[in-house]
């Protein structure tokens, strides 16, 4: 699938960006602005479809040289579905759980295919371990927030939530020359609306008021099929999702620990509701985080 490796994808993202992006050596700059951290952003659950409760938005950040581990690892899990041309293997989740009639996974087993799914989740947690590699995911109630775009609700709060984890690495290192950029799954109805908002977030700020300085270009959409990130971030949504709308945790307990956190606050899963009983890990940090504000006050 990327016979002559990461460096042709990187070229590919800057003739996507025009004039904006260069290639020097092996690293990403944007209008002269050292690229660093990419996060891949795909969505799980329909936007219009009623009889769904929950939306999802969810990726993975990676640094750039991150970026080889998790394709090999990948393309070794495609090389043992399929030796004859893993570059035909995409996963996706979705599709792995229900074929509908879909090669390779029609003629697998239902065990083999879970387990496929858990493998690929399993090269996410341990690149996470491995190299620092964090996930993000912004859980939507639609049925509760009916006011809004879930998908414009969740991007401006994981682009927030991105600028923040820059902006802490920021802090840690003494510098703030290192930048991030947004890759997404391909999406005709949303191309456009979600780079427009990424401008109004630089030039006027989000809805909290914060100007995203960490991420310097609009996101830019990708073909899921010609990158393994994206099948990474397909799968955390897809394990978000399960584990919100259908309380099937078997994926998610794989990646729980791998969402962005500082101790015992997690700040990399968002879940957007009025239920203020609900127990999940992202309330519970949030009730946890208010607690100790009025400890302090
Ligand atoms: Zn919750």
């Amino acid at each position: 699938m990327f016979p002559q490796g990461n460096l042709v994808r990187r070229k590919r993202w800057c003739r996507v960006i025009g004039e904006a992006g260069v290639i020097n050596g092996s690293r990403i700059f944007i209008r002269g602005v050292t690229i660093t951290y990419l996060l891949y952003l795909d969505d799980s659950g329909s936007v219009r479809n009623q009889k769904e409760e929950h939306f999802v938005l969810a990726g993975l950040i990676l640094h750039e040289n991150s970026l080889f581990w998790i394709n090999k690892r990948m393309n070794e899990l495609a090389g043992e579905i399929s030796n004859q041309a893993p570059e035909t293997v995409e996963f996706h989740a979705s599709e792995i759980y229900c074929p509908r009639g879909k090669e390779p996974w029609e003629t697998m087993t239902r065990e083999n295919r879970v387990q496929t799914q858990k493998e690929v989740l399993k090269i996410i947690a341990n690149e996470s371990k491995r190299s620092g590699a964090c996930i993000l995911a912004a859980v939507i109630n639609k049925k509760e927030n009916t006011e809004t775009d879930p998908m414009k609700t969740a991007f401006e709060d994981l682009c927030s939530r991105f600028d923040k984890y820059i902006a802490r690495i920021h802090k840690r290192d003494g510098n703030n020359k290192e930048k991030g950029l947004i890759i997404i799954d391909k999406s005709e109805a949303y191309e456009s609306v979600l780079q427009d908002m990424m401008i109004e977030f630089r030039r006027k700020g989000t809805k909290w008021n914060e100007r995203l300085n960490s991420i310097p270009e609009v996101p830019l959409f990708v073909n899921s099929k010609t990158s393994r990130p994206i099948q990474a971030a397909d799968h955390i949504a897809y394990s978000v999702f399960r584990r919100y709308e259908r309380g099937d945790a078997q994926y998610f307990d794989i990646i729980q620990s791998c969402f962005d956190k500082n101790g015992p606050q997690i700040y990399g899963l968002s879940h957007i509701t009025k239920n203020k009983d609900c127990t999940c890990p992202s309330c519970l940090s949030r009730q946890m985080r208010e607690y100790l504000k009025k400890q302090q006050s």
